[in-house]
Parts: C-alpha cells; structure tokens; sequence
C-alpha cells in the first residue's frame, strides 16, 4: 500500500517535470519569432532571413532586427533583394 503511494507521487512530480520542461522552451521559441529581419555585424544591409545573402552570414556576425525602425536606428538600410520592409 504504502509503495503504491510513493509510485502514484512520483509518477505525478514525473508529469509536474514534464509539464514544466515544456513550458520553459516556450519563451525561447517566442523570442526568435520576435526578430524578423537579420543583418550581418560587417555590412549595413538588413534582409529576411530567408535570403539567400542572409543565409550566408555566419552565425557568430548575424545582428538581429525586430523592426524596420529598430534596424534602420542601428544605421542599417534594406536588403535590394530580399526587400524587407522599411
Ligand atoms: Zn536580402
């Protein structure tokens, strides 16, 4: 009787750690949707990140924008190719 007890709270703190572990990855998903646009730290050119030039800024040189405004206060100006907005 006793074991069983011990079983059913361990198998609701499992559940609890569960709940929980998947609620903490939620907040990083949503901050990477809040930047649109990328640029890279070595020119004054922001894109969508799916550009083909913003696919080749290395990782470690990408600058990220969550606007047209906060990219252009950064003294950054609009992709020719992709075409973000701004
Ligand atoms: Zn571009």
């Amino acid at each position: 009787m006793r074991l069983r007890r011990k079983l059913a709270i361990l198998s609701v703190l499992l559940l609890l750690a569960l709940i929980l572990s998947s609620c903490g990855s939620q907040p990083a998903n949503q901050q990477q949707q809040q930047y649109k646009f990328v640029g890279s730290i070595h020119s004054n050119i922001y894109h969508y990140p799916d550009c083909k030039w913003a696919q080749r800024i290395k990782p470690e040189n990408q600058i990220w924008f969550s606007s047209p405004e906060e990219a252009k206060a950064a003294g950054y100006r609009p992709c020719r190719v992709c075409r973000p907005p701004g």
